[in-house]
C-alpha cells in the first residue's frame, strides 16, 4: 500500500490533485517544525486528470499551514468586549441550541442566519442545507460563492435552463482561440493556465484574447491584449458580435435549430458598430476587429472568465453576453469550445449541486419553484410547505438584517467577511451589533474572529475525508491523512450534531461522511447534475469522476450539450439581449479614478493560510497601488510612496508602484490584506455593495476613487 494518501489542493477551483505523506522518519528534528510537528510532503498527483502532477506554489506549500494559529477548544463570552473563555463542546451546543430556539421562537426561523464557504466539503454543505433549509424552515444560507461566482450560476440558469460549466480542462489543449475575459489566470488558476499557455506556445495558430484593463501575465501571454475601460465589457462583447453578424461568421443553422430569442439579441448588437465600441473601450478599431476576425476564423473557440466579469453589478448580463457569442457562432457541445467559467473556490461548484446559495436547493434545484421544494421535502421527510418559498438572505443581506435588527444569530463558517465583504467600515459597524454571532473556524486569529461571541474549532484539509467538485465538475475524494489538533471536528459533524440536539435525530443519523455523500446524491438523481453513480468507496479506488455520472454509467461525462439540447423548456438555448449599463459607481471630477482589485500569485484570499507560509510571504511582502507613470507625474506621486487612496465609504493606504502595466485613469490593490497583516490597506474599505439585481453578486471589482500622494513629514 502507497505511502501516499490521494486529496485534493484546498485552495483554488483548479482542483489539483495532490498525494500526501508523513515524514519518512517523524522522529528527526529536520522533519519536523520549530513547535515539534511533522512536516508532511506534498507533491502532486499524476494520475489527477485536472491536473497531471502539477501545482502552483500555494500548493506545493500547504503543508505548512497544518499546525499553525489553530482554534483547538470551543470558546464563549458574553459579550464583544470581554476576553474569551474555552468550555466544553458540550457547553458550547447546548449555549447555540438554546440560542437558536429563542431566536427562532421569538423572532422566527427568518432571523437565523449561517454564511457559509466554498472551502467547505460537500458533506458540509449537504448538511448545513437540511439542518437550515429543511429542519428550521428558513433558506438563509449563503456562501461567499455569492461574492465569488453567483453570476456565473444566474447566467447558465437563464441561457441554458441549468446551472453547470459545459466544459472541461481537455478543452484548453483543443482550442483554436482562447477568450479570457476578466481573469487573470496565471495567478488565480495557475495550473489552468500552465496547460494553456504550454499549448499555446507550441501551436503558434492557436490565437490568445485577453481581455483585462491591467497588463497582468496571463495579458502578457497574449497574441492579442484588449485593455478596455472598466465596466465595458458588454460593449466589447456586442461590438465583437457585430462584427461576426456583418462579416457573416454566424452560424444561421444552429441559431435557427437550437436557440431562442436571437431578433432581440440582434437587435441589441446592430448599435455597438466598431467606431461607438472603440470609443467607449478605449481601444483601436483594429484591435477590436482583430479579436473578432480571431474569433470568426476559429474553428473552436474557448471562452474563460472569472471575478472580472462575476463581480460587477451587471453580472449576469455579461455571462449571457459571452454565452451569446458562443450560441450565434455554435461555439459549444464540442471539444475545444464553449464558455467556461473558472470558480475561485476549491468546492465552490459542490455549494452549487447542494444548494449551497441562498435561492438553490440541493440538485440543482431553486427555491422558488415549487416542485423543486415539494421533491426536496418528500425526500427529507418534511411536511409540505416546511421549506420557505421565498429565497433567504444573501451574504450582503445578512449584514444590512444586522443594521436593522432582523437578524437574531449569525453563523459564519469558514470564511472571513471582516476582510472580503465590501463597504468594510459597515459590515464591521453591522458585526458589532449582532446580538449572537458563532464564528466556526480552523485557524485563530481571523479578522472576523474579533467579532465573535462563540468560536467552535474545525477540522480542515487532511483532517477530514469528503468530496470536492473542480471548476471542470470533476469530482474528488478528499482523504483524511491525519487526526483534526485536540478537539477541532468536521463542519459536517458540528451542523449534524446541532440537528440532532434540536430534536432531529433520524434527520442526522450520520455515521460518517460516506453516509452523508451517499445521502445526498440520490437528491442528483435525473437532475442535470445527476451523481447518482458516485460514492466515496469508488472514488477512492476508481480515482475521481466527472459528473453528470448516472448510477451504472460507466463513462465520465467531460463536456455538456454535445447533443445541442438546454435544459430550457423547448430545449433551446436562450440568447440575452443586453445594452451595456457600465459601472455602478464612475469616476468623476471628485472621485477621478476607478479602483479595480485582484488577486496575486502567491496569496489566497485573506490570508487566513497563506500569511503564514514563509515562501509566500517573503513573495508577496506588502499591498501596493499600481498606477499609470502618467497618472503618478500628474499627481506628483513617484514610485514606493505612500498614496492614500479615497473612496465615497472609506480609505486606505499603499505604497505606490508606478506601471504601464495599468491603464491611465485606472488604478489596481491586491485584495489580500486585511487589519491582521498590514495597517490601513484593505482593499474593501474602498469598495461598494451594489449588486448584479439578478445574481445579487456585488461589484466589488470597480469603484471610484481620489489619490493623494502622502508625505513624510
Ligand atoms: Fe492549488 Fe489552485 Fe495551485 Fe492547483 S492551481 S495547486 S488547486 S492553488
Amino acid at each position: 500500500m502507497s505511502e501516499f494518501t490521494k486529496t485534493l489542493c484546498p485552495y483554488c477551483g483548479v482542483g489539483c490533485g495532490l498525494e500526501v505523506s508523513p515524514p519518512a522518519q517523524p522522529n528527526k528534528a529536520t522533519n519536523r517544525d520549530s513547535k515539534g510537528n511533522p512536516i508532511w510532503r506534498v507533491r502532486g498527483d499524476k494520475a489527477h486528470p485536472s491536473s497531471q502532477g502539477m501545482v502552483c506554489v500555494k500548493g506545493a506549500t500547504i503543508a505548512e499551514s497544518l499546525d499553525k494559529n489553530r482554534l483547538h477548544y470551543p470558546m464563549i463570552r458574553d459579550s464583544l468586549d470581554q476576553e474569551f473563555r474555552q468550555v466544553s463542546w458540550d457547553e458550547a451546543f447546548d449555549l447555540i441550541t438554546q440560542r437558536i430556539q429563542t431566536v427562532r421562537f421569538t423572532q422566527g426561523p427568518e432571523a437565523l442566519c449561517m454564511y457559509g464557504s466554498g472551502q467547505f466539503q460537500t458533506e458540509d454543505y449537504y448538511t448545513a442545507q437540511k439542518l437550515f433549509k429543511g429542519c428550521l424552515g428558513t433558506n438563509n444560507f449563503d456562501a461567499n460563492s455569492r461574492l465569488c461566482m453567483s453570476s456565473a450560476v444566474a447566467g447558465y440558469i437563464q441561457s441554458f435552463g441549468s446551472d453547470g460549466p459545459p466544459c472541461c480542462y481537455e478543452d484548453l489543449e483543443l482550442t483554436d482561440c482562447a477568450f479570457l475575459i476578466g481573469t487573470n489566470t496565471a495567478e488565480c488558476h495557475p495550473i489552468v493556465f500552465n496547460r494553456l499557455e504550454k499549448y499555446h506556445r507550441k501551436n503558434r495558430k492557436v490565437k490568445m484574447i485577453v481581455v483585462d484593463p491591467r497588463r497582468t501575465p496571463t495579458a502578457e501571454a497574449a497574441d492579442l491584449h484588449l485593455a478596455i475601460r472598466p465596466g465595458t465589457d458588454i460593449d466589447l462583447l456586442n461590438g465583437i458580435a457585430h462584427l461576426l453578424m456583418r462579416w457573416g461568421y454566424i452560424d444561421t443553422l444552429f441559431i435557427d435549430d437550437c436557440t431562442s430569442n436571437f431578433p432581440a439579441y440582434a437587435e441589441v448588437i446592430r448599435h455597438y458598430s466598431p467606431e461607438v465600441v472603440a470609443r467607449q473601450c478605449d481601444i483601436s478599431i483594429e484591435d477590436l476587429e482583430t479579436a473578432a476576425r480571431y474569433w470568426g476564423e476559429s474553428q473552436r473557440v474557448l471562452s474563460l472568465w472569472s471575478m472580472g466579469v462575476n463581480q460587477s453589478s451587471e453580472g449576469t448580463a455579461k455571462v449571457r453576453t459571452i454565452i451569446n457569442l458562443h450560441l450565434m457562432t455554435a461555439q459549444i457541445g464540442k471539444p475545444g469550445a464553449g464558455p467556461f467559467s473558472l470558480t475561485g473556490q476549491p468546492n465552490a461548484m459542490g455549494g452549487r449541486e447542494t444548494g449551497g446559495l441562498a435561492h438553490l436547493l440541493p440538485g440543482y434545484r431553486v427555491v422558488k419553484n415549487p416542485q423543486h421544494r415539494a421533491e426536496v421535502e418528500d425526500f427529507w421527510g418534511l411536511k409540505r410547505g416546511q421549506i420557505s418559498p421565498n429565497p433567504g438572505l444573501t451574504a450582503w443581506d445578512m449584514i444590512t438584517g444586522l443594521e436593522t435588527g432582523d437578524v437574531g444569530l449569525l453563523w459564519i463558517a469558514a470564511t472571513n467577511p471582516a476582510v472580503s465583504m465590501p463597504d468594510l467600515e459597515r459590515t464591521k459597524k453591522a458585526l458589532l451589533r449582532s446580538p449572537f454571532t458563532i464564528y466556526q473556524d480552523a485557524y485563530y486569529p481571523t479578522e472576523t474572529a474579533a467579532y465573535a461571541h462563540v468560536l467552535l474549532p474545525a477540522a480542515q484539509w487532511g483532517e477530514k475525508t469528503g468530496v470536492m467538485t473542480n471548476s471542470e465538475r470533476m469530482v474528488t475524494l478528499c482523504q483524511a491523512f491525519r487526526q483534526p489538533p485536540r478537539e477541532a471536528k468536521a463542519d459536517w459533524e458540528i451542523f449534524a450534531e446541532v440537528g440532532r440536539r434540536l430534536g432531529f435525530t433520524k434527520e442526522f443519523a450520520f455515521a460518517n461522511s460516506a453516509e452523508v455523500y451517499a445521502e445526498f446524491v440520490q437528491l442528483t438523481g435525473d437532475r442535470p447534475c445527476d451523481m447518482t453513480g458516485i460514492n466515496h468507496e469508488q472514488l477512492q479506488y476508481q480515482g475521481p469522476i466527472q459528473w453528470p455520472h448516472k448510477e451504472g454509467s460507466k463513462r465520465d461525462t467531460k463536456r455538456l450539450y454535445t447533443d445541442l439540447r438546454f435544459h430550457t423548456s423547448d430545449g433551446r438555448a436562450r440568447f440575452g439581449a443586453y445594452y451595456s449599463k457600465g459601472l455602478a459607481e464612475p469616476p468623476d471630477p471628485n472621485y477621478p479614478f476607478v479602483l479595480t482589485n485582484g488577486r496575486l500569485y502567491g496569496h489566497w484570499h485573506t490570508q487566513t493560510r497563506t500569511g503564514r507560509i514563509e515562501k509566500i510571504r517573503s513573495m508577496h511582502p506588502e499591498p501596493f497601488i499600481e498606477i499609470h507613470p502618467r497618472d503618478a507625474a500628474t499627481l506628483g506621486i513617484i514610485d514606493k510612496q505612500l498614496v492614500e487612496v479615497r473612496s465615497r465609504r472609506g480609505k486606505a493606504n499603499f505604497p505606490a508602484k508606478v506601471t504601464k502595466a495599468i491603464a491611465p485613469g485606472t488604478v489596481f490593490v491586491p485584495m489580500h490584506w486585511g487589519a491582521l497583516w498590514a495597517k490601513d490597506a484593505e482593499a474593501n474599505a474602498l469598495t461598494h455593495p451594489e449588486s448584479c439585481p439578478d445574481s445579487l453578486q456585488p461589484e466589488l471589482k470597480a469603484c471610484a476613487v481620489q489619490l493623494i500622494p502622502v508625505f513624510a513629514e
